[in-house]
């Protein structure tokens, strides 16, 4: 049965069904429930009146208490417009319409005090104020004194005359009709425990606070409700999966321990052994493992991959690898090719341009079980690719597949599924790996390799071209390579084309003697590759490109990496690109080069990639700069469809919003005792986002 707030909007007073159907269309909200939720995005302050003669001092707009002494009509033809003067007791002030001047003049009467709002604008010496709102001042004028909720509008909405003001009135009514409604959905410890206010005041106050401290307490408190929905809902997940999805059983390591004696090249860090134990306690847990694997550019993911796949493969099952490109694909499989072969493992690479006659043989191997371990890039995850027994699937580079993609995985095996490890170089804020991830398990690979020295990073403006190249020069003859990468944003933009082929050209004409490499998106895969290959021998000194080389490629001999135009790549994209260099035991260096004016935001960035290299700081700042919609590029940007919380700003409210989903769930986990936020989660999961159960 639907209930009072499942009601379309057309049966509300002030909206009707012609405004119903824009707010429908413009803004998706349907229901009584959906404009309830729908949030002002700020609010203006109308608890503060100023003085005529203090209007200069604002540029923002702000309200006044004043009466019209004169109108009159200036200018001809479009330009004509309406001016009303109007005085307080401290000055006089231009009010001017451009449109609707006679309505303006008879609904506004000359010698009666009114309350005026608007932004005060500078003409040349006098001060002005267009279009301004003018509503008659009632002396007690009670209903004034709040924070007016302005919502977040579509220019159609407001070129049909749905603004604000609509908005405002319609969600007044609701309340009113809702309030014998809206019961309490939270635990009443938890309302006590945090000190929480009530929905119903919540909801109130949010939409008309009469204070900024009521508000405060309105946006905790929604904010709070809105993060516990969703760590509920993940929480529950992870334990259903924990619960449910069986595990192969690994419990033999023999294998692993003979590469670790014999084989391997060098001593793992701290942080990789770490990691390796968590995982290695999934895999012994009867439970299918899906954990995430955060570390930073250069911190060993692909040992530590490896060495997962010898548990897998010492246990009788096989492993897939699968990258987001085929350079790294095939970067990926020539490393583990060398580990493998010390071990007498068979290996198979699979891509897009696998020729048909060896992908049939590989498709028999893997359904024979002959063939151990295959890597390859999204190839891997065609129907035709059918497994004898996977037991471990490792994701590199997470973020570059889709969340479908990913899903096809689970599914490559009949029985059982395989255990699921993700790798992410891109670092994500703990906030934010909470949600995203949220029922997933995380390790963090939070330490480089030793002796690695940090990379130096240096804003470098275009006019400093010629000392660039000077530098570049001398560390081509100290025996480095270099990468150059330009922008390329769009596949499609002739724009960016254009520069990276000038780039090219300048920098041949400045290093004739150096053999240059060229890579974009443009060039067939096989071009890309043979250049690609060139630059790893050392064949060519410099390595002119795109940010298609931003993902894993390792050339440990490259120490140089100059960003051109670097104001124009998010943060995270910088940090990326920079992690091409410091690989190897030598200084390395990252040059960002940018032209003179610089946004704010582009500063900050530039900056921020000057101070540090620590992944996860960056992470953060870029999480403060773009919010997280952006962060995570548009493939997921619908996963984090927050209506209040903010992951960037409000850390500590998840944090506490996932410990109460925690403590809830481990003390009732069907929720029992709490009817209302059972049925709240369920309404949610009606629409809910399958994602989360597949990385
Ligand atoms: P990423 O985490 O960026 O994928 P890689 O796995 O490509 O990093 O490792 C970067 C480089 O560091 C590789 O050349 C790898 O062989 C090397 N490496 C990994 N772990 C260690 C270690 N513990 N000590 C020294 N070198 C290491
Ligand atoms: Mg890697």
């Amino acid at each position: 049965m639907p209930g009072f707030f499942d009601q379309s909007l057309s049966y509300l007073k002030g909206i009707g069904p012609q405004r119903a159907e824009l707010l429908a269309k413009e803004l998706e909200l349907f229901t009584y429930g959906d404009l309830l939720r729908y949030f002002p995005f700020r609010y203006e302050d109308r608890t503060q009146f100023v003085k005529i003669k203090d209007l200069s001092q604002y540029d923002v707009a702000v309200q006044f208490k004043a009466t019209i002494v004169r109108w009159s009509t200036v200018g001809v033809g479009h330009k004509q417009r309406l001016v009303g003067v109007c005085k307080d007791d401290t000055g006089e002030i231009e009010l001017v319409w451009f449109k609707g001047a006679n309505w303006v003049q008879s609904r506004i009467k000359a010698g009666i005090p009114y309350i005026i709002f608007g932004k005060p604008t500078r003409y040349g010496s006098t001060l002005n104020i267009a279009h301004p709102e003018v509503e008659p001042l009632i002396s007690e004028a009670p209903k004034n004194n709040y924070l007016y909720p302005v919502y977040p509008l579509t220019d159609k909405l407001r070129k049909r005359f749905v603004d604000s003001k609509v908005l405002r009135k319609a969600i007044q009514v609701l309340l009113r009709e809702s309030q014998n409604y809206l019961t309490e959905v939270l635990p009443k410890d938890l309302i006590l425990k945090y000190g929480l206010i009530d929905r119903k005041s919540a909801l109130l106050s949010i939409h008309f606070p009469t204070d900024t401290v009521a508000l405060k307490k309105a946006q905790y408190r929604l904010k709070y409700e809105e993060l516990l929905m969703i760590q509920l809902k993940l929480i529950r997940l992870k334990l259903t999966r924990i619960d449910k999805f069986r595990g192969i059983v690994f419990s033999n390591s023999e294998l692993l321990n003979k590469f670790y004696k014999e084989y391997i090249p060098f001593e793992l860090t701290g942080a990789q052994k770490k990691v390796i134990k968590e995982i290695y306690a999934d895999f012994r847990s009867a439970s299918q493992m899906n954990r995430l694997v955060q570390g930073d550019v250069g911190s060993g993911k692909t040992m530590v991959a490896f060495l997962c796949m010898l548990i897998a493969i010492g246990n009788g099952t096989q492993c897939a690898l699968m990258a987001p490109t085929e350079i790294l694909a095939e970067q990926h499989f020539d490393g583990l090719s060398t580990y493998a072969e010390q071990l007498g493992l068979s290996i198979a690479r699979l891509t897009g341009s696998t020729k048909k006659a060896r992908r049939k043989i590989i498709h028999e191997q893997l359904e024979d079980g002959s063939l151990q371990i295959l890597v390859g890039t999204h190839a891997l995850l065609e129907d035709k690719v059918k497994f004898k027994q996977l037991g471990l699937a490792v994701v590199d580079e997470q973020h570059r597949f889709g969340v479908a993609q990913r899903a096809k995985l689970w599914q490559k095996n009949e029985k059982t599924f395989p255990h699921i490890l993700v790798m992410t170089a891109t670092p994500i804020p703990r906030t934010l790996a909470m949600t995203l991830y949220g029922d997933l398990d995380i390790s963090v690979i939070d330490e480089l390799p030793a002796g690695r020295k940090p990379i130096q990073t240096q804003h470098m403006r275009d006019s400093q071209r010629i000392r660039m190249f000077d530098f570049l020069d001398k560390e081509v003859l100290k025996g480095r390579q270099i990468y150059i990468v330009y922008p390329l944003i769009e596949e499609s933009s002739t724009m960016d084309y254009k520069d990276l082929m000038d780039g090219y050209e300048s920098i041949s004409r400045r290093f004739p003697n150096y053999p240059l490499s060229i890579l974009h998106g443009r060039m067939k895969a096989d071009d890309k590759e043979f250049e690609m290959r060139r630059f790893a021998k050392g064949e060519t000194k410099i390595m002119v490109a795109t940010t298609v080389i931003e993902v894993g490629v390792n050339v440990p001999n490259a120490s140089v990496m100059v960003i051109e135009n670097a104001e124009r790549f998010g943060l995270s994209q910088l940090h990326q690109l920079r992690g091409r260099v410091g690989r190897g035991a030598e200084q390395s260096f990252c040059l960002l080069m940018t032209g003179l004016k610089l946004s704010k935001e582009a500063k900050t960035r530039i900056g921020t990639m000057v101070e540090t290299n620590d992944g996860f700081k960056i992470a953060e700042t870029d999480l403060k700069l773009r919010g997280p919609g952006d962060l995570m590029g548009t493939q997921q940007s619908g996963i984090l469809d927050l209506k209040l919380a903010d992951l960037s700003k409000d850390g500590e409210i998840l944090l506490l919003a996932r410990q109460s989903a925690i403590d809830l769930l481990a003390a009732d986990p069907e929720l029992t005792d709490y009817p209302q936020l059972a049925f709240q989660l369920k309404q949610k999961q009606a629409n809910a986002f399958t994602w989360s159960r597949i990385s």
